[in-house]
């Protein structure tokens, strides 16, 4: 018997057909779930429609203690969720652990936003006159998730609109449909009213796109993904001038300058790039080492691939889970080979895993490639996988200019000691998120999201609950 994935008007309901779920790392399904069809999505979207007017007008602190409720049950629920999302996503548990909490400080995050939606009053020029501005929930929100982060993406999105009074239809990436699934358990047990939050499973995204894009109820569609996928919704919603936040992909360079300590941004290197196997948005693909550096960052890099066990994110000793499925591997292995007839040097790694532990997952060996060069694939397309690719690089203005050469602008990292060089690239850097001599520039209190065709938006933060507010100015004479 299917799962129901299906949580419309407050209630789970069943669908004609499923689809099955299965483990990354060994090929087992692990559960099938029902598929939707576009006649769900457009009862969802009612159901949200009809949730809306007393939602919105409940009160910002009925809204936070929801909020803060579902936060306390995310945690209590920490574990299970954290094996469920290793066993359905494939990243091993100690990430697994690490983002069900991040994904809990968003609830709290936006628990303590909701009682914060100030407006303003502004001085007129008239005598007679009074101006007051007031922020306003959006109305009905279409999200659409990723399948990489399968939890703290969707509460990224569901408490900012939660908080700002908003109803929500949202639809889980295809192959994680299960950790969506569990979120929602929290947020119906922590009393989020009928209709207000509704979840439509599917295993085929396309048609459902079309619906939230051109439904006249749908006011916002909020995606996170790829940017050709981002790029057909934003236009598909354009005719109708929805407001669209687009989180999308990534294509982040890490600067490590000569007066850095190699070692220490070798290791921050290493612990960003292999995050989730590689499949970050925010996952260094170009990694710049000014030429004096690189012998002492290759070793300490090499050493560490070195000493990191791939394999089933259930054994604690592996720190290196599978990719997402077959295509991924064959996408990674694409751009290494073609690096190598390029004349990359490869140190590490550069084959796929397929036998014995591995027979059945789609693993890709972590992978170290040196002196990678601008013709390679590598350089310009996004990889999202365990492959680091060095270029070695002589000077600032150089590698500013290659930094920016990307139409990407989502993470950067530099690493340096000059306060003043740190400074200056941080300025100089079209990038949406900088970390500096940081590998983790990111919290449910900081505002995420890239420049050119890394998206338009911010998810967390203040900015993360404007996303989902309207400004209404009032003007009174008086
Ligand atoms: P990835 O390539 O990393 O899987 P996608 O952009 O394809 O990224 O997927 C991100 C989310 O977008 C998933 O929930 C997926 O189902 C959804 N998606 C993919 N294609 C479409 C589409 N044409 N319309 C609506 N959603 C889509």
């Amino acid at each position: 018997m299917a799962i129901s994935g299906l949580y419309i008007d407050g209630a789970w309901r069943e669908a004609d057909r499923e689809f099955e779920v299965t483990n990354p790392a060994s090929g087992e399904v692990i559960a099938t779930v029902s598929d939707g069809n576009q006649a769900h999505a457009e009862y969802a979207i009612q159901a949200a429609s009809a949730a809306f007017k007393s939602w919105s007008q409940s009160t910002a602190y009925a809204r936070a203690a929801i909020l803060n409720k579902a936060y306390g049950l995310m945690l209590e629920r920490k574990e299970e969720l954290a094996n469920l999302m290793t066993r359905e996503q494939g990243k091993p548990l100690k990430a697994a652990n690490n983002e069900v909490q991040y994904a809990a400080d968003f609830l709290r995050w936006f628990a303590e936003e909701a009682v914060r939606n100030y407006g303003e009053t502004i001085p007129s020029a008239r005598a007679d006159q009074r101006f007051i501005v007031r922020h306003e929930p959006v109305g009905v929100v279409a999200a659409i998730t990723p399948w990489n982060y399968p939890i703290s993406m969707l509460t990224r999105k569901l408490a900012p609109a939660l908080a700002a009074g908003c109803t929500v239809v949202l639809k889980p990436a295809e192959a994680t449909p299960l950790c969506a699934i569990e979120v929602f358990k929290i947020l119906i047990e922590a009393g989020v009213p009928k209709g207000v939050i509704n979840l439509v499973t599917f295993s085929k995204p396309k048609p459902i796109g079309e619906v939230f894009c051109s439904h006249p109820a749908i006011r916002k569609i909020t995606f996170t993904g790829s940017t050709a996928v981002g790029k057909k919704l934003a236009q598909d919603a354009a005719p109708y001038l929805k407001r669209v936040s687009m989180e999308l992909g990534g294509h982040a360079p890490f600067i490590v300058f000569d007066d850095a300590d190699p070692v220490h941004a070798a290791k921050g290197a290493s612990l960003v790039k292999f995050l989730n196997t590689g499949q970050a948005c925010i996952s260094p693909n170009r990694i710049f080492v000014q030429r004096k550096m690189l012998d002492p960052f290759i070793e300490t890099l090499a050493q560490r691939i070195a000493s990191m066990r791939t394999g089933n994110g259930l054994d604690p000793s592996n720190s290196i889970g599978p990719l997402v499925n077959q295509a991924a591997v064959s996408k990674v292995a694409n751009q290494v080979d073609d690096a190598l007839s390029k004349g990359a040097e490869l140190v590490t790694g550069g084959h796929a895993l397929n036998d014995g532990e591995f027979a059945g997952g789609h693993f890709y060996a972590p992978t170290l490639l040196n002196k990678v060069t601008e013709d390679m694939l590598i350089y310009r397309e996004e990889t999202f996988g365990p492959i680091a690719a060095v270029i070695p690089f002589d000077d600032q203005d150089e590698v500013i200019e290659k930094a920016n050469d990307t139409h990407y602008g989502l993470a950067a990292y530099i690493y340096t000691q000059n306060l003043s060089r740190a400074m200056r690239t941080f300025e100089a850097l079209n990038f949406g998120i900088v970390g500096i001599n940081d590998i983790n520039p990111t919290s449910a209190a900081a505002p995420f999201g890239g420049m050119k065709e890394s998206g338009l938006g911010r998810e967390g933060a203040r900015e993360g609950m404007a996303e989902y507010l309207e400004t209404k100015l009032g003007g009174f004479s008086v």
